[in-house]
């Protein structure tokens, strides 16, 4: 895959949120906000400015530009904390090592509160996957914070979470070349959906039943 073709990670959010919303918006460049976008955007205003600074122990770097060849994916990191790594035994009197190198800690901002279709933590894991490869090192967890809240979310980048991600670029990637625009279904969460309108999935669904209209008002938002 050439460099310019790389994708963008905020994509694989919008990719598992909807396959065919990411296809609409991507192959058909259809694309409009709602209240939910636009408080995506809101959110990233002041992290996305490049900055690098001391806090303490931490050395924190805002708006850092993230890449990962192997899965062809490029961001833009909202926060990344360098954390000084403790060593693992007392070194020495005589022996002089060189210090570890310090963990990074990724830190994606969110402003609303989540919704159940949010894929936020495979966002924030394709960054660290991308920091991994940059920095040959290994990053155990990273956190989601929340802007309104002021509260922190760990989470830890586990096989399940890494296999979630990669398996969401290789098949977004895919579904990029084939240049095919999946159908609708029409889901409890296209009532969230910024390109509701266009879609149509309403229009373009299997004949409603009693059965399937109880399904969609009976699941929560
Ligand atoms: S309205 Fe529903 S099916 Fe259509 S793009 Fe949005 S989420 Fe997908």
């Amino acid at each position: 895959m050439n460099e310019e073709d790389y994708l963008p990670i905020s994509y694989l959010n919008d990719f598992l949120f909807c396959e065919r919303r990411a296809a609409l918006h991507l192959l058909e460049g259809i694309w409009r906000d709602n209240q939910y976008t636009l408080e995506g955007t809101f959110a990233h205003r002041n992290v996305d400015v490049e900055a690098n600074r001391k806090r303490g122990q931490k050395r924190q770097v805002t708006g850092m530009w993230v890449v990962s060849h192997r899965l062809g994916l490029i961001g833009r990191c909202d926060l990344v904390e360098f954390l000084e790594a403790v060593p693992a035994a007392e070194p020495s009197p005589s022996a002089n090592p060189a210090p570890p190198n310090p963990v990074p800690y990724p830190v994606d901002f969110k402003r609303g509160k989540k919704r159940r279709w949010d894929n936020d933590e495979v966002q924030l894991c394709a960054q660290a996957i991308c920091l991994e490869e940059m920095l040959g090192t290994s990053i155990p967890a990273g956190a989601i914070f929340h802007i309104k809240s002021q509260h922190r979310q760990e989470v830890v980048f586990d096989d399940e979470l890494r296999a979630k991600t990669e398996s969401a670029a290789v098949r977004l990637a895919k579904l990029l070349a084939n240049k095919q625009t999946p159908t609708a279904k029409y889901h409890a969460k296209c009532r969230g959906c910024s390109l509701f309108e266009w879609c149509m999935p309403k229009a373009l669904r299997p004949r409603a039943t009693a059965k399937r209209y109880l399904e969609t008002i009976l699941e929560p938002e």
